[in-house]
């Protein structure tokens, strides 16, 4: 379907994305992890948009499992269970395609899972820092004010680019990062930041 067409020309912005930003994710892993997310996420987006494009006339639903399947494979360390997992299990959401009503339950069930299987709540300078304000908003955005998903996705992205930057002054309580303990206030977490790349694509390919 059309739909799924567009998923994986998304699939394949945030791969290209990714990629422009390895060395800057190396780096931000590099100062309170062990250097290799921009790595891990370039090597996992790289297999994801090839195994998206491999597929026969997908459906958005297929795209989604597929992607999280390869990230979940390709990635490894503690994102791709994460970033890879948890996409696998919210596109149980996406049967019946992308509406802005799925596009939400999509949103809350892919940041439920990442919280559940991190064990990362806001505040413990995770990627879960940039995931909860963007969904919040969305959610709101959608059901709440009425706006078209693409002015609620806009929204979205917004948040979680505050949602980095509160990554900056707070402490790590999850991750490699929380074995720095107070030397991890005053960075940048490498997982919200790609969190925040993959978010600013899909809204380039949506609008
Ligand atoms: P690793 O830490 O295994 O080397 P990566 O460097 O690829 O894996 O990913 C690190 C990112 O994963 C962190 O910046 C953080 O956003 C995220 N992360 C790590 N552990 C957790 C956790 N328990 N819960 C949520 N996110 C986490
Ligand atoms: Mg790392
Ligand atoms: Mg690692």
């Amino acid at each position: 379907t059309g739909d799924g067409a567009a998923v994986v020309d998304a699939v394949e912005a945030v791969a290209e994305r990714i990629e422009d930003e390895r060395a800057h994710l190396t780096e931000l892993d590099s100062a309170i992890g062990d250097a290799d997310h921009g790595g891990n996420m370039a090597r996992g987006w790289a297999a994801a948009a090839e195994a998206a494009r491999d597929l026969d006339d997908p459906d958005p639903q297929t795209v989604c499992k597929t992607v999280g399947k390869t990230l979940m494979a390709e990635v490894g360390g503690a994102s791709g269970p994460l970033f890879g997992g948890s996409l696998v299990f919210a596109s149980a959401e996406l049967d019946d395609g992308i509406d802005a009503e799925s596009a939400v339950a999509f949103a809350e069930t892919y940041l439920e899972k990442v919280e559940d299987r991190g064990d990362a709540r806001v505040g413990d300078q995770t990627v879960v820092d940039a995931l909860t304000p963007a969904v919040h908003t969305f959610k709101k955005s959608v059901e709440t004010d009425e706006l078209p998903p693409l002015e609620a996705l806009a929204k979205a992205v917004d948040a979680a680019e505050r949602g980095v930057a509160f990554t900056v002054p707070i402490r790590a309580k999850k991750g490699r990062a929380s074995y720095l303990g107070w030397r991890s206030v005053g960075h940048q977490d490498p997982g919200a930041t790609s969190a925040l790349y993959i978010l600013e694509e899909l809204l380039a390919v949506a609008a």
